[in-house]
């Protein structure tokens, strides 16, 4: 019955796309400093509250090929720093067992086995050579 209801309600609605999720965490984060209060809680409770109230605003809107567009957009334009955040991860994951460079023509992220000692690396994708200590 529940099920049904909430079924119909959010039916041609646009729901929890990426954009509605970060917005949501933006709002659950800005609303922890403002529970100290004074004029900074204040600030901080105005922004989350604005924050929650996009939130829920883009989850209900009946305009999904908008919405959607929106996405789209969201995702071509934070490409570099997902691609950033996906290097940290694989970094952080591998470190043990492999150095890390940045070709420095590039930027690319290079890879390399560690305990090697001083080492010639050549970067796969420019063909650039540099020296480094792994
Ligand atoms: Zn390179």
């Amino acid at each position: 019955m529940i099920r049904r209801i909430l079924y119909n309600f959010f039916q041609g609605r646009n729901g929890f796309d990426s954009i509605a999720k970060l917005t949501l965490w933006l709002a659950v984060i800005f609303a922890l400093p403002a529970m100290f209060g004074g004029v900074t809680g204040l600030v901080f409770n105005g922004i989350s509250m604005v924050l929650m109230v996009y939130t829920w605003w883009r989850v209900l809107s009946r305009n999904v090929y908008k919405r959607q567009a929106e996405v789209r957009r969201y995702f071509d334009r934070t490409a570099g720093i997902r691609q950033k955040l996906r290097n940290l991860k694989t970094r952080v994951s591998q470190r043990r067992e492999y150095k890390f460079f940045t070709c420095p023509t590039c930027h690319t992220m290079l890879r390399v086995p560690r305990g090697k000692g001083k080492i010639q690396i050549t970067c796969r994708k420019c063909g650039n050579r540099f020296s480094g200590k792994t």
